[in-house]
């Protein structure tokens, strides 16, 4: 008798002693005091904290990359059109490392319009490295240079573009490259990047400007606006918004 309740007293001594062991490591790992800030979301609009670069009604936060000028680009239907041969747009506005979520609708008719002939614009984050938007619906061109690649740098995982006339859309994550002092390269850039919701790009590091021909490159640079490709078809944009990291 004497024994068992012995067995039971030291049993429940060391169930108590693990117990405290338990708690006393839970309470070191545990962070208090570094409350996240709050966003809202809701499926058909952006994050609260999301600042709103285009929703279709103007240009405002928008230029020529060219000259500065008021963007020519069309608004039809709440969405902006290329304006071929008015060429490339850009954001007023600089940014660094961020998340954008982008909207694109390539034009529905193809008639004799082929490889990056169909469909061709891109967004280029720091107006350096660009995701290459295509047609590639059916549509053969080289790998690196299809929809959602890392133009000539990296090949999607998977093909995700839908039919021409359908709105796509891009959710990117870039981490912007970081310079040393003396200018050279101390960390690349890296892109994340989902298309229609399905992972296309999982941080693959960017090796420098993504160049139409020859070497890709690095320039040190600080914080570089948005830009947007007209390479001669009337893609049509909507929905663009970004949050800085
Ligand atoms: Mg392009």
């Amino acid at each position: 008798m004497i024994r068992r309740i012995a067995g039971v007293i030291i049993g429940s001594c060391l169930m108590f002693m693990l117990y405290c062991q338990d708690k006393s490591i839970g309470d070191v790992i545990e962070v208090w005091g570094q409350e996240p800030k709050v966003v809202s979301t809701s499926e058909d609009s952006p994050p609260s904290d999301a600042l709103i670069l285009f929703d279709g009604s103007n240009w405002d936060a928008w230029e020529q990359k060219e000259n500065g000028k008021p963007v020519e680009w069309n608004l039809i239907d709440g969405s902006g059109v290329v304006l071929p041969g008015s060429g490339y747009i850009q954001t007023k506005q600089s940014f660094g490392s961020c998340q954008l979520h982008i909207e694109w609708r390539a034009p529905l008719d193809t008639a004799g319009l082929t490889s990056q002939g169909r469909g061709n614009s891109g967004v280029f984050l720091q107006s350096n490295y660009e995701v290459q938007i295509l047609d590639s619906y059916r549509n053969k061109t080289y790998n690196n240079g299809q929809a959602a690649s890392i133009y000539k740098q990296h090949i999607p995982l998977v093909n995700a573009t839908g039919p021409p006339g359908e709105w796509q859309k891009y959710d990117i994550i870039f981490t912007a490259p970081t310079f040393n002092d003396d200018e050279t390269l101390k960390n690349p850039a890296y892109f994340t990047v989902f298309h229609n919701g399905v992972l296309v790009q999982n941080h693959v590091d960017v090796k420098g400007v993504t160049v139409n021909s020859g070497k890709p490159y690095y320039k040190k640079h600080g914080p570089r606006p948005l830009s947007l490709q007209d390479h001669g078809n009337k893609m049509a944009f909507k929905n663009i918004w970004i949050r800085e990291l």
